[in-house]
This record gives structure tokens, sequence and C-alpha cells, in this order.
């Protein structure tokens, strides 16, 4: 596939989101240098601009993760082929999407290796190992890594054969510890989104169409993107004893019997990436929360005349060392031969929050000029003292922190529906604005929902945790229905 991204300045404009969100997705990636199309069908390539966010993703969650008791491992990236036929529903999940290698060597292996897709089996035969007793329990890891899974249609970011995430494995004497463990993850998930990256969501547990290959129950957290189309952005899995049993992890409780453990996992990837671009993104390109931002703060000097240049240098100098100073990640562009316009643009594009203009009229006057990616045009910029510049811009990228929270939760707000019946879900499935969220009362069987599938191309997103409704009847079926349930279009 012949790569689109240039170094060049872009004379054109991203198709605007309206018009084709998928075009504009595409663009917006390539334009925003986060990624690039590789040799490898269905794999992507990270450039830094992107990977500077997936590790500063990375470095936040890993933080969070790490104070709920669990501590990070690796484990390999073959897992015999035989470990994925132990655990019945997980191989049948699984089987359509493994990469399998055959050689080695230039020898054929006796048993094939599976490359992996996620890494239960593996992880629980160690497991298997190295849990004896009560004492050895609760084992929580993580493991941030790579996984394969062969896909056919893929979407940069979204759906790429290769990705990067971190899947945790816990391991928990009781049926109660372990359902605790696998809600208190999906609450780390749950904050992390919408403090860290202004991602609003809707939390709830899957239907069993929908569940991971091998759990008892899973939940997950879901956004809705710009488009009307939901994508999911962590999961958390209860998996009772099903791989306990495959994989034979038992231990001695404190009378002297051999128990089976009760298991969790759960994980995130770099699909975080896509949600924060359709989330956040705009028709000028990026825009990131200042949490996430590689760079904060892009320091542009604008100067005409040979005799101004010293001035104005020497006081963007002056401001990137004071925010540096203040812990503000700040970049200074004073390239030259390239006009101030352009690199607005291009900054804008890459979606850095707070751009300072310093011209000379800034430099007598003491103070800079401000402009807020979420607020583009020249009327909303603002002027401030460059004494106080870390305390302005510390502010300003608070404000636009909730700003863009409050924009995002505002747009899914405005794009979840109630539907009372199916006429309803059908007509606001097919309308314009691709979906939303509908918000529906469903009986909870599986031929309601392969009918809404079928007929609507929406699938159960969440069906939300704490429900006080009263029953009423299912939006396909007229049974009675004890809960109401998320459905959408999903990536
Ligand atoms: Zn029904």
């Amino acid at each position: 596939m012949m790569s689109t991204t240039t170094n060049k300045p872009d004379d054109k404009k991203l198709t605007p989101r309206s018009e084709d969100f998928s075009a504009w997705y595409n663009e917006l990636v390539l334009r925003a240098q986060l990624a690039d199309y590789s040799p490898v069908r269905g794999c992507i390539v990270f450039r830094p601009e992107g990977f500077a966010i997936w590790e500063n993703i990375v470095a936040e969650l890993d933080r969070r993760i790490k104070r709920t008791g669990a501590r990070n491992a690796y484990f390999p990236l073959f897992i015999p082929q035989s470990f994925i036929r132990k655990e019945a529903s997980h191989v049948e999940g699984f089987s359509p999407e493994l990469a399998v290698v055959t050689h080695g060597g230039g020898k054929e292996l006796e048993e094939p290796l599976i490359v992996r897709p996620t890494s239960e089996t593996i992880i629980n035969h160690m497991f298997a190992q190295w849990i004896k007793s009560y004492r050895d329990l609760p084992l929580m890891v993580n493991q941030w890594c790579n996984v394969v899974r062969w896909e056919m249609r893929t979407r940069m970011f979204l759906r790429t054969t290769e990705f990067l995430w971190q899947e945790g494995h816990t391991a928990h004497a009781t049926r109660e510890e372990a359902e605790a463990e696998t809600l208190a993850m999906l609450e780390v998930y749950r904050a992390f989104c919408e403090e860290f990256l202004a991602i609003p969501l809707i939390v709830g547990r899957k239907s069993a169409a929908e569940r991971f290959a091998g759990a008892v129950e899973t939940y997950a957290i879901e956004s809705l993107m710009r488009d009307g189309r939901a994508l999911q952005c962590g999961t958390s899995h209860f998996l009772g004893q099903n791989f306990a049993r495959a994989f034979e992890i038992r231990y001695l409780d404190e009378n002297n019997q051999l128990q089976y453990v009760w298991q969790t996992s759960w994980g995130v990837s770099t699909r975080l990436l896509g949600a924060l671009i359709m989330v956040h993104g705009d028709d000028q390109g990026l825009r990131l929360p200042p949490t996430v931002a590689p760079v904060q703060v892009v320091i542009v000097p604008i100067w005409r005349k040979p005799a101004e240049r010293d001035d104005v240098l020497g006081s963007a100098r002056a401001a990137l060392a004071a925010l540096t100073q203040a812990g503000v990640r700040c970049k200074l562009d004073d390239r030259e031969g390239i006009t101030p316009g352009f690199k607005f643009n291009e900054w804008e594009m890459r979606g850095v929050p707070l751009r300072i203009e310093i011209g000379p009229r800034d430099v007598a006057a003491s103070e800079a000029t401000l402009a807020r990616r979420d607020a583009p045009g020249p009327t909303s910029k603002l002027k401030g003292a460059l004494s106080r510049l870390p305390e302005t811009v510390s502010a300003l990228l608070d404000a636009m922190q909730a700003g863009l929270y409050r924009e995002a939760k505002g747009a899914m707000d405005a794009a979840t529906v109630e539907a009372p019946d199916f006429e309803s879900l059908c007509r606001q499935m097919a309308g314009e604005g691709g979906g939303g969220l509908a918000n529906v009362y469903w009986c909870g069987s599986a031929a309601c929902e392969t009918k809404i599938r079928e007929q609507t191309k929406a699938t159960c997103r969440a069906i939300p945790l704490a429900q006080t409704v009263a029953p009423r009847p299912c939006v396909v079926c007229g049974q009675t229905a004890n809960e109401r349930a998320f459905f959408a279009k999903a990536y």
C-alpha cells in the first residue's frame, strides 16, 4: 500500500467530518503523523507523534494498575497450540483469528506455536506451577505487550492484526474476591478514560453474545464516537473457574483442602488512540486533552525585521524555560523559513492544546498571545503577562481538560435516545447521525438481541450495573424486561 504522508506543507484541508467521517479519520492519522500503513497487510507503523501519546497512556495507566496491587511480568510471544485447545470456548472464540508458526530454524516444528492473541493460556499454565497454597493468593500480574489477531477488515488503531495492549491476570481464593477485582479494574479503566483522556463512557455488563471467549461475565467501558457509532474502550472479565479447571490451578486452603482458584483478566489497547481521535478531533485535526498530550504548549516566535529577531527569540526562550521549569511539556518552534500561519496549522493538526505567539509588540508590552486549540480563531485569543505565564498556562490547560470532557459528554448525551418500541429503534439506527446510543428495555433473550442486530446492525454495548427501573415490555418481543441496555452500531 502506498503511503500518502508527506513532510511538505499541507495545502489541502482534511475532508470535513460531516462529509465522510471515515476519510476524515484516515487523513488525520496520516497528516498528524500518528501512524502509517505498513508493508504487512493489516499492520500499522506507530510514528513518534502517535507513539508518544501511547507512552503517556502507558505511564499513567501503569501507575494506576500498580496501585491496585498488580505487578508487571512478561510471558512469551509463542504459545504451544495444545494450550489454546484446553479451554473449549476459548479455542472456539479465537480459532479463526490465530496466526500459527509451523516452522522454526528451517525445520517443521513438532508442535505448532500460536502467536498470542491473548495470554490466558500460557499465564495460567505458569499460575498452576506457582500457586500451591492460600498464602500464594491473590496472585495479580499485568503484562504490556503486543498480540496478534488475524483480522480481515482492518482500520488504523481500531482493528489491526498486531496491536499493543496491557493484559492483567489475577487468581483469587474466593468467587467474591475475583468478582470484586473484576469490578475494581472496570472502575480503574472508567476513571482513567474519563479523567485522563476526557472520554465520557457508558459502563456495564456485556450480553452473552458479546462476552469474551472463556469468561463467565464480561464488563466493558464503551464510548460514543462523533459519527454516532460506539467503540469498546476496555474490558474486564470474570473468568470463574473455567481456566482454573482447564489448567489445574489449585491451592490448599486453610483446612488443607484442594480448591480451584477464581480468576479475572482485563485489558485496554492502542484502540484508545482511535477513541481519542474520534471523540475529540475536529476538521482542523487532532485535539488532545492536555494530560495525554506529548506537547502541551508550543511557542511560536513571530518577527518580520531582523532587528526584532533577538528580542522576540529571547522572550520566547525565557517563556520556554519558565514553562518547562513549571513542569509544562513545552516546545519552541523556532524553525526559520516557514510562515507562522503554516506552523499554526501544523500544530493544530497535531492537536497541541495551547499555542503561545510572541511578536515584537508582545515583547514591548511584556506579554504573550495565547491561542486555545479547543477555541480556534483570532477572536478567542488571549493576552497573558510573560511574568505570569506558568500560572496562566496551567489554569488554561485545566480548563481545556474539563472543557473537552464536557463537550464530548454533551455530544454523547445528545446522541443518546430512549427507544420505546422496535419501530423507533429501527428508525433511530437508520437515521442520520449514525444511530447513536439507544437505551432500550430488553428481555435479555438471544433471539431478541439477534433480531435487533439483523434489522438495525446495532449490538448490545452495555447493560448498566445499577438499575432501578420498573419492569416494562421488551422492545422486541413484548415480554417482561427487568433491565435496560444500550444498543448501538459499533466499531
Ligand atoms: Zn425480548
